[in-house]
């Protein structure tokens, strides 16, 4: 039997949550409905962003998104979603591996705290591309989105239990590439349901758009 040593930084973790739930008290002043999206790098975070901002700005214009994309080094993304039009804020985190508090009240700040932000109807924070510390440190949002796709494999939520039962959606992208990498969906789904039975779970394909429309309503609809 392999050892294995269990590490948690509760303290640093416990302070998160306590400053999460400030945070969350700023985002109810301002009447601004947070969407977090948190998953591993490469599981299309950012694609998903991209068809859901397009969306979100059909439906109530371009001034009433802010975006935040965490990010360890470039602007990439945020630069990818700026061309929506939308408000967007870049937080490098100098090589950290997850957005904590912190991170975010500086890129609020950036928005003109509270009083900014309440200029927006929704404001969308994609976490650093990770699938394991993001999920320890709540940012305060209304949803916290978990997107893995189907290339990552059939255990992906099984070998990431705590990630998937945080989670208050989950979303199964790429699901156009399921036949060419031999993963059954119906079994990733049932992963996910046994994790978190309490979180809906939506097939999509930001690439051809399939499952965005389901997707977009849930998110759009509490
Ligand atoms: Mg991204
Ligand atoms: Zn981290």
């Amino acid at each position: 039997m392999p050892r294995t040593v269990v590490f948690v930084g509760k303290d640093i973790i416990r302070e998160n949550a306590r400053l999460a739930e400030k945070l969350r008290e700023k985002y109810v002043k301002a009447g601004v409905k947070v969407l977090e999206f948190l998953g591993g790098p490469g599981s299309g975070k950012t694609s998903i962003v991209e068809r859901i901002v397009e969306r979100l700005v059909e439906d109530y214009g371009e001034d009433k998104i802010a975006y935040i994309g965490g990010d360890v080094a470039t602007t990439l993304d945020t630069e990818r979603i700026a061309k929506y039009g939308v408000t967007v804020v870049q937080v490098n985190t100098g090589g950290v591996c997850h957005l904590e508090v912190p991170h975010v009240e500086e890129a609020i700040r950036a928005l003109g705290g509270v009083e900014g932000l309440s200029k927006y109807k929704y404001l969308i924070i994609e976490n650093v591309g990770n699938i394991i510390c993001p999920f320890n440190f709540p940012l305060g949002a209304d949803l916290r989105i978990m997107v893995a796709d189907v290339a990552e494999g059939e255990d992906k939520f099984v070998k990431h239990p705590l990630s998937t039962r945080v989670s208050d959606v989950i979303v199964i992208n790429k699901i156009d590439l399921a036949p060419y990498v031999g993963v059954r969906l119906e079994k990733l789904v049932e992963s996910a349901r046994n994790l978190n039975p309490r979180a809906p779970v939506f097939l999509v394909s930001a690439k051809t758009g399939e499952g965005i429309g389901e997707l977009y309503s849930y998110l759009t609809s509490r």
